[in-house]
């Protein structure tokens, strides 16, 4: 008997009322022959809720402590939606993060899985009942209870599909799959049915908005077939899938637009061994992460050094600088927080040549001027003023293939 996981995000167990649908689906899906094992997020807003609480009695709630509160919320909507499973004859039990002997490291608040145990899974699902996991939690060996990190639960579906080997692991959520843009800002953007993991990793953009990233890792690390589709329709979704079994395999499969950075400038750096680290170094140990750096031509043994940070981290990544500067002497720190960062990805860049002198000649026709550029195997990002961002996601949507097709009025 096919052995289906089905995982429902927030959005989709936001009432009783949502509970009762998501019901009927999985019963559905039970009917057909399947096994079905469901993993559940918190009602939409209760983790944020929880936290505000816990907040409201000390800035830093102790991390440990705050895990046990935060775990309520899947406990909440694992026992409600198996209440509902039995209320309609179904054969269901929910089960808890440690009760599925899901075991993580210590580090609450952000744990990772080491192992999931599902002997209790296994049997349950062995006597044909419907097993209801409480998502994003698990416990470490000592038994305390941990959670996985915002957004967890999709970890926990992919990690407990690999631990029974199952044939699917379903991700409903509020949208019908991927696309080969934010179709808020590109309205040809067309849904993908597949893409690669790697893609999905790369386009972190499109995909982290739909799933968890470590949650891509886990599954591209063994291989589970994931399945992204939405709970409020019967539309086939995106299919995650190896590079090798990528049906599409387009040149570029999709454009995205990322306004979270910022980026600072210092300006005439003497340019000599250990200046970069001089710079870098201290942003590192803020916790910093820098994505893209550039190192412009230097004249008369000076040269300019431009790095992205995250927006949120601009103002203290400023201050860093500016202490830097004036250590080694360099003439000025600027920053600039309107800018965006554009990509185009795909695994077909691997073999095809022409896809940066495309993107480039695209943003040029449109007078669009790059401010920085970086590349990765399947990955081309351009930075460019952030009052052009929607422009270019739409140029090159074009001019890479990926529009839909316009239908005809009828
Ligand atoms: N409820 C958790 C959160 O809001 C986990 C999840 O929804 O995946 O982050
Ligand atoms: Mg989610």
């Amino acid at each position: 008997m096919p052995l289906i996981v089905q995982k429902y995000g927030g959005t989709s167990v936001a009432s009783l009322e949502h509970i009762r649908r998501v019901a009927e689906r999985v019963a559905k899906t039970y009917d057909q022959g399947n096994d079905v094992i469901v993993v559940l997020s918190a009602m939409a807003g209760v983790t944020d809720g929880l936290i505000n609480m816990a907040r409201k009695i000390t800035e830093t709630p102790e991390k440990q402590e705050l895990d046990v509160l935060l775990a309520t919320g899947e406990q909440t909507t694992a026992a409600l939606l198996a209440m509902t499973l039995k209320a309609m004859n179904y054969p269901a039990k929910s089960l808890l993060g440690f009760q599925a002997e899901v075991l993580t490291d210590r580090a609450f608040g952000n744990a990772r899985i080491m192992d999931i145990g599902a002997s209790r899974i296994k049997d349950l699902v062995a006597r044909r009942t419907i097993v209801v996991v409480a998502g994003f939690q698990g416990a470490d060996a000592d038994g305390n209870i941990t959670t996985l990190g915002r957004g967890g639960s999709d970890t926990s579906a992919v990690a407990i599909a690999f631990a029974v080997k199952a044939d699917m692991c379903e991700i409903y959520t509020d949208v019908d799959g991927i696309y080969t843009a934010d179709p808020g800002i590109c309205k040809k953007a067309r849904k993908l049915y597949t893409v690669s993991y790697d893609e999905m990793l790369e386009t972190a953009s499109l995909g982290a908005k739909v799933l968890q990233i470590r949650s891509v890792e886990f599954a591209k690390k063994y291989n589970v077939p994931v399945h992204v589709r939405s709970s409020f329709s019967e539309e086939e979704g995106t299919m995650l899938v190896n590079e090798a079994t990528n049906m599409e395999q387009p040149v570029v499969m999709g454009v995205t637009c990322n306004k979270n950075e910022a980026r600072i400038t210092l300006k005439n750096v003497p340019d000599q061994p250990g200046i970069a680290s001089k710079i870098f170094s201290p942003v590192a140990e803020a916790g910093i992460v820098v994505d893209m750096i550039i190192q412009n031509t230097r004249s008369e043994g000076l040269t300019d050094l431009t790095f992205t940070v995250p927006k949120i981290s601009f103002k203290d990544a400023m201050e860093i600088e500016k202490k830097v500067a004036a250590e080694i002497k360099a003439e000025d720190v600027f920053g600039d927080e309107n800018i965006a960062k554009i990509s185009v990805t795909g695994v077909g860049m691997k073999s095809h040549s022409g896809v940066a002198a495309t993107m480039f000649s695209t943003l040029a026709a449109v007078n669009i001027n790059i401010l920085m550029i970086s590349t990765s195997e399947i990955r081309i990002s351009c930075v460019v003023e952030e009052n052009y961002a929607e422009l270019a996601v739409r140029v090159l949507h074009t001019a890479f293939g990926l529009d839909k097709e316009e239908h005809a009025p009828v």
